[in-house]
């Protein structure tokens, strides 16, 4: 997608501090961190959200959550915890239109999940 911007992160077309990279997928450092650690964790295919993921995708997005399971323990976040997100839409608080997980930690975020 010759406007998205995350597909221009992969594309290298665009900088990002990449933590992770394979055939399928990549994570790099969110440009507006909300929390101390924030990582976003993507899918190379360009689909755009949740609700875009087809049959076929199963194994990207049940690899994603291995890959996360990685990241989280080359950041050190396995012992203290973190949080995983996926906005969807316009009411999900959605931005940017390629499928995202966030990764968010390094700080106690609370025990609710809040607007
Ligand atoms: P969403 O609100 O769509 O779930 O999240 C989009 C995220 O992408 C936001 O947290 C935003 O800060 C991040 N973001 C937007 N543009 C860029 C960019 O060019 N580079 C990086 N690293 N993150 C971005
Ligand atoms: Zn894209």
């Amino acid at each position: 997608m010759s406007d998205c911007i995350f597909c221009k992160i992969i594309d290298k077309e665009l900088p990002a501090k990449i933590v992770y990279e394979d055939e399928e997928m990549i994570a790099f450092y969110d440009i507006n961190p909300a929390a101390k650690v924030h990582v976003l964790v993507i899918p190379k295919k360009h689909i755009p959200s949740l609700i875009d993921v087809a049959e076929e995708d199963a194994g990207i997005i049940s690899k994603i959550y291995v890959v996360i399971n990685k990241i989280v323990k080359d950041l050190g976040l396995d012992k203290s915890g973190f949080r995983v997100i996926m906005n969807c839409g316009e009411d999900g608080g959605q931005v940017v239109g390629h499928l995202h997980f966030h990764i968010l930690g390094g700080e106690h975020l609370g025990t609710k999940i809040v607007r």
